[in-house]
């Protein structure tokens, strides 16, 4: 049987530790809160993601590694990987954990990016401002999730409040001026690639975020196919310059047909949770199969779905549950403001049916203005 660790203990490696237990696998997950959602299903250690000695005894203990938390230091990932397999591999790990970095391979890639400026100083922040222009939002270069460590500007005259905001962080996690995208959609590539470099992807999800926060996914996203293509072959660059093996995320910005590349995320990712039923093979179970070398399963749709986050609390499941084609998912989290515990997938074999599920299910949990979007979307 093989043996899989994981450095995080959240949502994501609850849901991989789900989807490997039909295939014989057998976890170990590593965080250092002791109260990890993960820990419900899968043998917990607790310890710092940079313990040398809990690390060290993990590699003995498992066949591969992998990770649900991309920002675990690129040394602990590199020490693990003097011992043990680790996928994705520390070197495209630090690639995605720095915006700077990611977002000069996407350049390099001839992937379209907004314009951006690293900076290291609160003159480098008005040089950035001659360059990138406003509207821009400053962001940390490291360490940001869930839209923290952003300060929107909009005009030069929110720039020392910029500063007053994030400039102490500077140090720290750098920090990265950006232009703001007026996007007509928010779009990701959810694709993976095999241990032999065998690519596939998901069709493309449609995202809608709220203060920075996934709020709603659809797939397949209602735009061209030229689109689609376009964005899958982003993706697939990106994947095999990296040498990238197991799921990732690229996050995108769409303006009419012209898409513009916002982040990678190396890992599982939220907006491809509606692929555990919406999907021949999840995420989950495709990023296993990938880092433990297996073939790669189907990544095509079934029909229609979407899925809605629950932030802060849950709901009452019985209106998703009622739905045809609803599904329920509980991290067993604590309940907290912004904080990701829940979420439902509701699948319908049409885009008018699925509409239908989401106004019904949206009315009853006193959710329209999560679901209404995508309604107008679906209705088309
Ligand atoms: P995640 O949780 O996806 O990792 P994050 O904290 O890394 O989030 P981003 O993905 O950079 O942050 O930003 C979060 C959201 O804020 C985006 O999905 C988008 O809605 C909005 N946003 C970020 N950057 C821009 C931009 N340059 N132009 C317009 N909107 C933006
Ligand atoms: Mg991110
Ligand atoms: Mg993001």
């Amino acid at each position: 049987r093989h043996r899989v660790g994981i450095l995080g203990g959240g949502q994501l490696a609850r849901m991989m530790a789900l989807a490997g237990l039909p295939l014989g696998l057998q976890f170990k997950v590593l965080d250092p809160a002791t109260d990890a959602c993960a820990g419900e299903c899968t043998p917990l250690v607790n310890a710092a993601f940079d313990d040398a000695a809990a690390l060290q005894a993990l590699a003995g203990e498992v066949d591969v590694v992998t990770f649900d938390f991309e920002n675990v230091p690129a040394d602990s990932a590199r020490a693990l990987a003097s011992k043990v397999p680790v996928y994705p591999a520390p070197d495209a790990l630090a690639v995605a954990q720095d915006r700077l970095s990611e977002k000069t391979l996407f350049r390099e890639l001839g992937i379209p990016v907004p314009a951006f400026a690293a900076i290291d100083s609160r003159e480098g922040l008005e040089r950035a401002l001659d360059e990138v222009g406003v509207p821009c939002i400053l962001k940390t270069r490291r360490l940001g999730y869930d839209g923290k460590g952003q300060f929107r500007i909009r005009s030069r005259a929110d720039a020392d409040a910029a500063w007053e905001a994030l400039g102490a962080q500077a140090p720290r996690v750098g920090l990265i001026l950006e232009a703001f995208v007026p996007f007509d959609g928010e779009v990701s590539v959810v694709a993976v690639r095999g241990r032999d470099g065998e690519f596939r992807a998901w069709p493309l999800t449609a995202n809608w975020h709220v203060d920075g926060v996934l709020s709603a996914s659809l797939a397949p996203a209602p735009v061209p196919a030229r689109v689609q293509e376009t964005a899958l072959g982003y993706a697939r660059l990106l994947a095999e310059k990296l040498g990238y093996v197991g799921v990732f995320a690229l996050e995108l910005f769409r303006r009419g047909d012209q898409l513009l590349a916002n982040e990678m995320a190396p890992r599982v990712h939220n907006s491809g949770h509606w692929t555990i039923e919406g999907a021949e093979t999840s995420q989950f179970e495709n990023h296993l199969r990938a880092v433990l070398g297996l073939p790669l399963g189907s990544t095509a749709m079934r029909g229609h779905a979407c899925m809605l986050n629950w932030i802060g609390e849950m709901p009452d499941a019985a209106a998703v549950l009622g739905e045809a084609g609803g599904h329920w998912h509980d991290y067993g989290k604590e309940p907290r403001d912004g904080r990701k515990v829940g979420h439902a997938t509701f699948r319908a074999d049409s885009a008018p049916a699925l509409a239908d599920a989401l106004e019904s299910a949206g009315a009853s949990l006193g959710r329209s203005g999560q679901v209404d979007p995508v309604v107008a979307v679906l209705r088309g």
